[in-house]
Formats: structure tokens, C-alpha cells, sequence
């Protein structure tokens, strides 16, 4: 059996209990979880808000661990490789989507690691626990020697932010604005800086500034501040990660003519939006899901090769419900990760 931190109606709370899971295919590996990262979209899909939600639930796709039983036929894993597992568990790998890699806009729908049913229909529990399987396709390979803790957070988050940054080609000689400095905004800094950007941190609380600038912020700008005038029309693009409600015509006179502002975050609710702050400059707004399982593997080789990393504040299994009251709070630098080492105890 494999122990969870799993809850049983929208809200919670998370308790520890058990649950099975699918006996290994041909090409199926079980990974022995070590750690979890928590991410937002676990507190939304638990609080039903987007009324998708089923239950019993197992939160948790910000897995990373080792592999510790292969099927007969898999040929990319060994016993003991360093592995993680993002949010794509499943998808039909025949579709167009899925032959250029966008695993993630699978024309059959892919299979969330958690918070989604499997081809028989069962639930699929997620990482909040001692052990996953899942198909070898769907693993990202971890350096041998990388500290894995800090690498969980990089499977949802890492990814959502980096994928973004790839498409919008930004790279030496473009200026990004990343707005929010939570567990995507610290790591979005990172990637922007080591893609040779000049990043700016949009924030309204002071209290992050030196964070920024460690990160590798050239500026922090807040809305009616003298940053703010020197840097209007000077960006390329908005990489906006706040997941609360807020106002887009704020920023918007940060990009320069025909920038982008895209969205990463998922709040609950509607933005408001002055359509003049679009009009005037030709701006565009746009939105990018996390991305598919190429994207990722290449995005955890540049992080390792350039040294970007979440900031973590790691918590034992017992804690989780605390944390989701933090992270509600916005209470934690960068991203908290579950140590799961003692449920398998
Ligand atoms: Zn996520
Ligand atoms: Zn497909």
C-alpha cells in the first residue's frame, strides 16, 4: 500500500491514510517519492473553486525521488536514477499535440498526476505520498548529483514560468517584467536573469526587494513610484504570476508598443481591465500552461547548468495542513516542500 496525506471533502482537512496503487505495466516505474513541493493550483483544486474537484483526494504534482521497480520493457530508467513527476501523468502520445511534445494539449485530454481519473476510472492520487508509478515516458530525468529538495518545485513551477520565457524569445536585450515574487515570481527572476534579460520585480510589498535584487532584479517597481515612470514602455514583456484577483491596467503601461503580458497564475476569479492601457501601444495579453515533457526535460538540464533553484522552506508531512494556511496567506519564501521520507515509515 502506498501512505498519503490525502482529504475527503473540499477544504480538507489533510489526514494521513493509505491507498493502492495500479499494478506496473510494461513501461510503468515506481519511484520512491522524497519530497513534494506544494503549489497553489493543490489548494485550488482541493477547495473545488473551479468545481472540478474529486474526492478522496491526494494532492501533490511537484514530485522528486528515486526509481525502484521498472516494468519489462522500460528502457530510459535504471534502479536508483534521480527522477521527478510534474502535473502530465498520461496522454494519448498519438495525437498531434502529443507528437511535438504539447503532452499537455492532448486532443484526448491528458491525465493530471493528480486530481484525475485513469482509464478505468479510478482516482488518481498524487504526490502527497510514499511512492508513485507512472508511465517512463512521463519522467524527468534529475542530475545525479543535484540536492533534490530544492528541485521539486521546479516540475510545475519551474516549468510554467520557463516555458513562457522560451516563447516569447526572451533572451539578451530584452527587458521582463515578472510581477508577483511568490513561488513562480522567484523562480521566473532566475530563469529571465540566466536567459541574459534585464528582469524587473512589479511588487507592491517592500518587503521583497532585497530578495529581487539577490535573485537578480535589475529593479522592483511599484505602481506611483519614480521606478515605475523610469521604467514605462521599456518592457517587453509582463510575466504576470499573482493567483489573487487583480488589476492588469496597473502594468500595463510598463510594456513598451506590441509587448506581451502573460498570464501564468490562476486566480478564482475575474481581472478588471482598462481597455485603453491595451489599445494604446498595440499590447497584447496572453496565457501559457505549464508545459509539456520535453520542455520540462530541458528545463531542469538549464536550471542545473545555471544554478536556479527554489527557495524552500522544507515541512514534515504533519505540517501540511499549516502550510496550506501559510500559502492561502501568502506566508512563505519561495515554496514549501513536503519531506516525505517518514511516511514510509
Ligand atoms: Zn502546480
Ligand atoms: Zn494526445
Amino acid at each position: 500500500m502506498t501512505a498519503v496525506y490525502q482529504l475527503d471533502n473540499p477544504g480538507g482537512p489533510l489526514y494521513p491514510s493509505v491507498v493502492q496503487r495500479r499494478p506496473l505495466g510494461r513501461t510503468d516505474v515506481r519511484v520512491a517519492l522524497k519530497y513534494c513541493g506544494i503549489c497553489h493550483s493543490d489548494l485550488v483544486a482541493a477547495s473545488n473553486a473551479l468545481g472540478e474537484g474529486l474526492f478522496p483526494m491526494v494532492p501533490g504534482h511537484e514530485m522528486v525521488g528515486e526509481v525502484i521497480e521498472l516494468g519489462d520493457a522500460v528502457s530510459e530508467f535504471t534502479l536508483g536514477d534521480p527522477v521527478g513527476i510534474g502535473c502530465i501523468a498520461d496522454s494519448c502520445g498519438d495525437c498531434g499535440s502529443c507528437q511535438v511534445g504539447d503532452e499537455h494539449y492532448c486532443s484526448q485530454g491528458f491525465m493530471l498526476s493528480f486530481n484525475s481519473r485513469d482509464g478505468q476510472g479510478n482516482i488518481n492520487y498524487g504526490g502527497y505520498s510514499s511512492d508513485y508509478v507512472v508511465d517512463q515516458h512521463y519522467l524527468i530525468p534529475l542530475p545525479k548529483d543535484a540536492d533534490l529538495a530544492p528541485m521539486a518545485p521546479l516540475l510545475c513551477g519551474g516549468i510554467t514560468v520557463y516555458n513562457p520565457l522560451k516563447r516569447f524569445e526572451v533572451g539578451p536585450g530584452t527587458v521582463v517584467c515578472v510581477l508577483g515574487m511568490g513561488g513562480l515570481g522567484h523562480l521566473a527572476v532566475q530563469f529571465a536573469r540566466a536567459m541574459g534579460a534585464t528582469v524587473l520585480v512589479a511588487s507592491r510589498s517592500e518587503d521583497k526587494r532585497d530578495d529581487a535584487l539577490r535573485l537578480g532584479a535589475e529593479a522592483v517597481v511599484a505602481p506611483d513610484s519614480e521606478s515605475f515612470q523610469q521604467w514605462s514602455w521599456q518592457c517587453d514583456l509582463i510575466l504576470d504570476t499573482i493567483s489573487n484577483p487583480h488589476d492588469l491596467s496597473t502594468w500595463l503601461p510598463l510594456l513598451k508598443r506590441n509587448g506581451k503580458l502573460c498570464l501564468v497564475g490562476v486566480p478564482t476569479e475575474s481581472l478588471s481591465l482598462f481597455p485603453a492601457a491595451l489599445v494604446f501601444g498595440d499590447k497584447c495579453i496572453a496565457g501559457s500552461l505549464i508545459g509539456g515533457i520535453a520542455a520540462t526535460r530541458e528545463m531542469v538540464a538549464f536550471a542545473h547548468e545555471h544554478g536556479v533553484s527554489a527557495e524552500i522552506e522544507l515541512i514534515q508531512p504533519e505540517g501540511i495542513n499549516d502550510a496550506w494556511t501559510r500559502l492561502e496567506e501568502g506566508d512563505v519564501r519561495y515554496r514549501f516542500v513536503i519531506d516525505l521520507a517518514s511516511l514510509s515509515d
